[in-house]
């Protein structure tokens, strides 16, 4: 008998990939919390039957969230995750020895055990001890952070379930001021391509816009998100995401990458028309 998982990603469209085995199957209080392990992808982490990383192209996701940040802001200290239990941002910022604290606030406990478990290439940094576990909603953390981070870094699941306050108005707000003064916001922004997904997109970037002086979308090929033409938001108060960035200073640091390259910083943020468009007309 085959053993396939199955994500819609429309109603009418759906992506399917063959399963080995199931290597863990767990309720938490947030949601139900699934490991597969596969033939093509590897082992695969899904929350409520969506996906959310697979160890054979999570790292195009987790280079894109933290090193674009990065490289705009050299030398930054200290740096909050939201979400991002799998720990595979924590383990790109671990490569930095600029980094002298990492708060990773994750509403669900049983997410980080069972990816410390089953997911060790992924979870492998969560024990650096420069990062600080705190199992919190993300949202209600950030209501009492004030000047006190150089990076946030929103690494949530979907603008539904546990994840849907972190798409508000209120959240991006109150990123606004846990950030310092030059400080910059990256999130995971959607795909615009199908139209459920264009329209979450467009509204997390009104909202991030209506925050923010400067607003930023950038992309990356992810091949088991819907579309596989995955966004990203870069949010900041004074630091532009290309311009005037030193990037041969980033590049003498030595950080290992696969994805991650600096012209690619740069291209990433050319954008297809279509979706240019569909951000100019959310941006106030
Ligand atoms: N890269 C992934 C994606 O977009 O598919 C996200 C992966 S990461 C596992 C997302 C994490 O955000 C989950 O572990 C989830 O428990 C956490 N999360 C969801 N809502 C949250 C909230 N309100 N506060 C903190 N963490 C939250």
């Amino acid at each position: 008998m085959e053993l396939w998982f199955t994500e819609n990603h429309t109603p009418n469209v759906r992506f399917s990939i063959k399963v080995n085995r199931q290597l863990y199957s767990g309720e938490s209080e947030f949601q139900r919390i699934d490991i597969f392990q596969s033939e093509e992808f590897g082992r695969f982490l899904t929350l409520d039957g969506y996906m959310m990383l697979t160890e054979k192209d999570e790292f195009i996701y987790h280079e894109m969230i933290t090193h674009v940040p990065m490289c705009a802001f050299p030398g930054a200290k200290d740096i909050l995750i939201i979400g991002g239990g799998d720990g595979g941002a924590v383990r790109e910022l671990a490569q930095y020895d600029s980094i002298r604290q990492i708060d990773l606030v994750e509403i669900d406990e049983e997410v980080v055990k069972a990816c410390r478990e089953y997911l060790p290439s992924t979870a492998g940094k969560l024990d650096d001890p420069r990062v600080h576990i705190h199992y919190e909603d993300g949202l209600k953390f950030v209501r009492h952070a004030h000047d006190a981070y150089d990076i946030i870094i929103v690494d949530s699941t979907d603008p539904f379930g546990p994840g849907e306050g972190l798409f508000t108005k209120e959240f991006y707000g109150n990123c606004f001021k846990a950030l310092r003064e030059d400080g910059i916001m990256v999130n995971q922004h959607e795909s615009p391509f199908y139209p459920e997904d264009g329209y979450a997109m467009q509204r997390a970037h009104k909202r991030i816009a209506e925050s923010f002086p400067i607003c930023r979308v950038y992309q990356a090929h992810i091949p088991t998100y819907p579309s596989g033409h995955w966004l990203f938001g870069f949010a900041s108060k004074k630091r532009g995401p290309v311009e005037g960035v030193d990037f041969t200073r980033w590049k003498a640091l030595g950080i290992r990458t696969r994805y991650y390259n600096t012209q690619l910083h740069t291209g990433a943020f050319a954008l297809p028309n279509y979706v240019e468009e569909m951000l100019k007309d959310v941006e106030p």
